[in-house]
């Protein structure tokens, strides 16, 4: 057995080899210590290699879903190797033959179907990224629902789509690995890189033929060597995964470059778009506006934020369909109180296809079906983008007849357990039951008989998995079966009773053995000719549950424009930006559930006509200005999602690019300065915005020294103008600023109010014209409940900055004034008059680059000692 699993092991590295023994599924050597610290599960031993004992430890077979969760989650992969024949065949072999096993799946993160290990809300992306010559291109699948993607994809590029698509894994050629390593990364996805074999575009050609059953792939579009190649990549590692059995992949579908908005990833982690800086799905925009009902409706609600359009009649479609169902609000209930009776049909759909699924994924087809058929008729006179949804509804009435026929109404998971088969479907079924369950009847008959014919009125017949059917009496009675001896044959004595058989009983056990597993053959037959009429129909199938996706999320906007008082928002090839009454859905669903006070909406008129436009926003911490900022970049995006938006009135040229920094984010993990990370990001953005950009830019330059990042904010605000010539708003504690306004066209001054009083500050959240007129910084110290003392220290500290800077604007001599800065001692005039302490020469000589934390330790111990 250990020749098999080593034999096993080596053909599948990289991998965790969950090996299939009776029952568990047990992993050996490495494996196992892995596994049992991942798990925090026993880690035994069993027998011996090479004269060592080998670590060993186990998952039960139908706990195993679990398992894999929390390894997949961890970072690994874990190939499956499973027992292909049964021991008894195994062991017609010979005595000393090992049951035949072999690796039939190898489970990684971006190639899962379990409905418990996905997120049903959630796509689940495998990416490829290609580079052939010149050309590169990212393709990407969710093998759940068989979507599949491309689109050219420069390197440069491979940051910005990726943050959109959040993948769970990316291929990429073993020669390329370095360069995506980072990406990757940075977004927590797994990177698998593999052969250049894999990526290799004209075997990729055959495979996607084949895959598609076409002659050519021109039937789907164009497509360019890199574009073939990393949709091969992807099939070929499918194939390597599933083992042989492919997905249900739809045909491919080409994304047209720069037909959504650009949102790259610090903008998407600034507005917590589908997730909060905090990591989890709380606090995040996708949160606050999913009204859906439907997981396809929410996956689609996911993909139309993480990629807003930028193709006007896309987003006016889109925009009528959801005034549509606000308008009519019957209607919109009646089409959800269908929808929630919608399953997720794609994921049904994927398993069947896999052979991952069961009875019940043919009942959610049937339902989804079901229900497609009863929202037709009600999406007559509906808009464009809802008539064209409705037209893929019908057509399967043939295949919803079967399904009802054929199945029972609430079916079981697995088909191996059989009893999914309606009655009155198949006679011979019918009879095959009848006979299952007349043995069973008798079975009740005989221990009547039995009874009387022993006189022990105890007797009980009963059935446990390893004799079948038998008889119990309690010791005391043991006597009087005795003395039937040509009826009870003794089986068995336990503690506490007495088993007997008779040649009857076994004789009826057989016929019912043998009808439940006849029954059982047929319904399995049935199920495989279930499967194979749905899978017929995958196509038209998928089509209708993208059209339910489409319909759910129409209404589960509408829903949320009608509850929340949102409006439609105009968008057109202009470059206007004017938002009348704007609101953040998330701060004001935030302060509605702490029941603080109400969200104080806020205007936003870009001057129109005009490019470039931008506000400089200066006012004390905490008055709202991030909020401001963000809402207003939240309602351009919703705009071109498709939504209503937070807003009275909302006028929104057309939007390409969507950039958002806040000053000093902290990214110690990566190991750079925030300051660093800061200025890489505000490169980007001068790098990349163009004219229908808009940039929203918090604090830039506060993770430096006063001068520096005033003057950083300033050459960034100037260059925004003079050069991406695009729409910004642009928040600062630096009043210097306020004087740009005057000196660049384009620039305005907004301030958040605020009101003082007895000393505090009152934030209004009110955003005005002009320049505040001070920070309020103390306040806001004092209202954080900085102890009196320090508050009246900075206040004195403050009024002698003030005035020093109005007396003698000379920085150096202000700071001497102030004994605070004096506190430190005068430092050492260096060069040569000083002597080198022992202290320093060791210092000198020391590489901090070259040591580890240990050693720094004790470097600290000896630096000490020669004190
Ligand atoms: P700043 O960026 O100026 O420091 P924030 O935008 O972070 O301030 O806002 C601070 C807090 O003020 C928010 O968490 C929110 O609770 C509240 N707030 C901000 N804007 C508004 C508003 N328009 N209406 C009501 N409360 C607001």
């Amino acid at each position: 057995m250990m020749a098999q699993y080593l034999e096993i092991r080596e053909a599948n590295p990289g991998a965790l080899l969950f090996y299939r023994m009776g029952d568990f599924y047990e992993m050996f050597f490495e494996d196992a210590l892995a596994a049992a610290e991942a798990l925090d599960i026993a880690l035994t031993k069993r027998g011996f290699h090479l004269g060592e004992p080998i670590p060993m430890c186990g998952v039960p077979v139908h706990a195993a879903e679990g398992y894999l969760l929390t390894l997949i989650r961890k970072g690994f992969r874990v190939a499956i190797a499973e027992q292909l024949e049964d021991p008894a065949e195994a062991k017609k072999r010979g005595s000393k033959s090992v049951v035949r096993r072999d690796v039939v799946r190898l489970v990684t993160p971006g190639t899962l179907t379990e409905e418990a290990l996905l997120d049903a809300r959630r796509h689940n992306y495998l990416a490829a990224w290609a580079e052939v010559r010149d050309k590169a291109a990212l393709a990407w699948a969710d093998i759940s629902t068989g979507e599949l993607r491309v689109m050219p994809c420069a390197l440069t590029r491979v940051a910005p789509e990726l943050a959109r698509l959040a993948p769970r894994e990316v291929l990429v050629s073993e020669i390329h690995d370095r360069d995506i390593a980072p990406i990757a990364e940075d977004m927590g996805a797994a990177l698998t890189p593999l052969s250049r074999g894999s990526f290799d575009s004209v075997s990729a050609e055959k495979r996607l033929c084949a895959l598609f059953g076409v002659g050519s792939l021109e039937a789907f579009g164009t497509f360019d060597r890199a574009e073939i190649s990393a949709m091969g990549a992807l099939v070929d590692y499918l194939d390597l995964t599933q083992r042989g059995k492919l997905p249900l992949l739809r045909p491919p579908v080409r994304e047209p470059v720069g037909g959504a908005m650009q949102i790259d990833f610090a903008t998407r982690r600034n507005l917590e778009l589908t997730q909060a800086l905090s990591g989890g799905r709380e606090g995040s925009l996708l949160l606050a506006i999913d009204r859906t009902v439907t997981p396809a409706g929410a996956r689609l609600l996911e993909r139309r934020i993480s990629a807003p359009s930028c193709d006007l009649n896309v987003i006016r479609a889109r925009h009528e369909a959801v005034r549509h169902l606000v308008e009519q609000a019957g209607l919109r209930e009646t089409l959800r109180g269908h929808l929630r009776r919608v399953p997720d049909m794609d994921r049904a759909l994927s398993r069947l296809a896999l052979d991952r699924g069961g009875p019940r994924d043919l009942a959610a087809i049937r339902a989804g079906l079901a229900q497609a058929g009863a929202i037709y008729p009600l999406m007559q006179d509906a808009p464009t983008l809802l008539a064209e949804a409705a037209d893929a509804l019908l057509g399967q009435d043939a295949l919803v007849g079967m399904l009802e026929d054929a199945l029972v109404a609430e079916p079981p998971q697995m088909a191996r357990d059989g009893g999914f088969i309606a009655s009155g479907y198949d006679d011979a079924l019918d009879q095959t039951r009848a006979l299952r369950d007349e043995g069973r009847s008798v079975i009740g008959r005989m221990q009547a008989d039995y009874c009387e014919l022993s006189g022990v009125a105890g007797l009980k017949i009963k059935h446990n998995n390893v004799l079948g059917y038998f008889i119990e009496v309690t010791p005391t009675h043991e006597a009087a079966m005795r003395a039937k001896p040509d009826v009870f044959i003794h089986r068995q004595t336990t503690a506490g009773q007495v088993r007997f058989t008779t040649v009857d009983l076994n004789e009826i056990e057989t016929r019912i053995l043998n009808a439940g597993n006849h029954a059982l053959e047929l319904e399995k037959q049935h199920y495989e000719n279930l499967r194979r009429a749905v899978l017929d129909q995958s196509g038209p199938i998928g089509a209708a549950a993208r059209a339910l996706a489409e319909i759910d999320l129409a209404c589960g906007l509408a829903d949320l424009a009608a509850a929340e008082n949102w409006s439609e928002p105009v968008v057109d090839a202009s470059h206007a930006f004017k938002i009348v009454a704007g609101r953040h859905p998330v701060v004001e669903r935030a302060l509605k559930r702490q029941g603080a006070g109400p969200f104080v909406a806020n205007d936003c008129c870009l001057t129109e006509a005009q490019t470039p436009a931008i506000w400089l926003l200066t006012g004390p911490n905490m008055a709202g200005k991030s909020t401001f900022l963000r809402q207003n970049a939240l309602i351009a995006l919703l705009a071109q999602a498709g939504s209503f938006v937070p807003a009275a009135e909302a006028h929104i040229g057309l939007v390409s690019q969507l950039f958002s920094r806040v000053g000093a984010a902290d990214d110690l993990a990566r190991g750079r300065s925030t300051f660093m990370v800061e200025m890489v990001e505000t490169a980007a953005i001068l790098n990349q915005a163009d004219d229908r950009a808009i940039v929203i830019l918090d604090e830039i330059g506060r993770g430096t020294a006063t001068y520096d990042g005033l003057s950083i904010a300033w050459a960034t605000l100037e260059h925004l103008h003079e050069t991406n010539r695009c729409r910004a708003l642009f928040a600062t504690h630096y009043h210097e600023m306020t004087a740009l306004a005057g000196k660049l066209e384009g620039v305005e001054n907004a301030t958040v109010a605020v009101k003082e009083w007895e000393g505090d500050v009152i934030f209004l959240h009110e955003v005005r014209k002009g320049a505040a007129d001070r920070s309020y910084g103390v306040q806001v110290a004092r209202l954080a409940g900085l102890p009196q003392s320090v508050v009246d220290r900075a206040k004195a500290v403050l009024e002698a900055l003030e005035k020093g800077e109005r007396d003698a604007p000379k920085q150096s001599a202000l700071i001497d004034d102030l004994p605070l800065f004096r506190a430190a001692p005068p430092r050492p005039a260096p060069g040569p008059a000083a002597k080198t302490s022992a202290v320093e020469t060791r210092l000198r000589d020391i590489q901090p680059d070259e040591l580890t934390p240990m050693d720094a330790l004790r470097l600290v111990y000896d630096l000490k000692q020669l004190l």
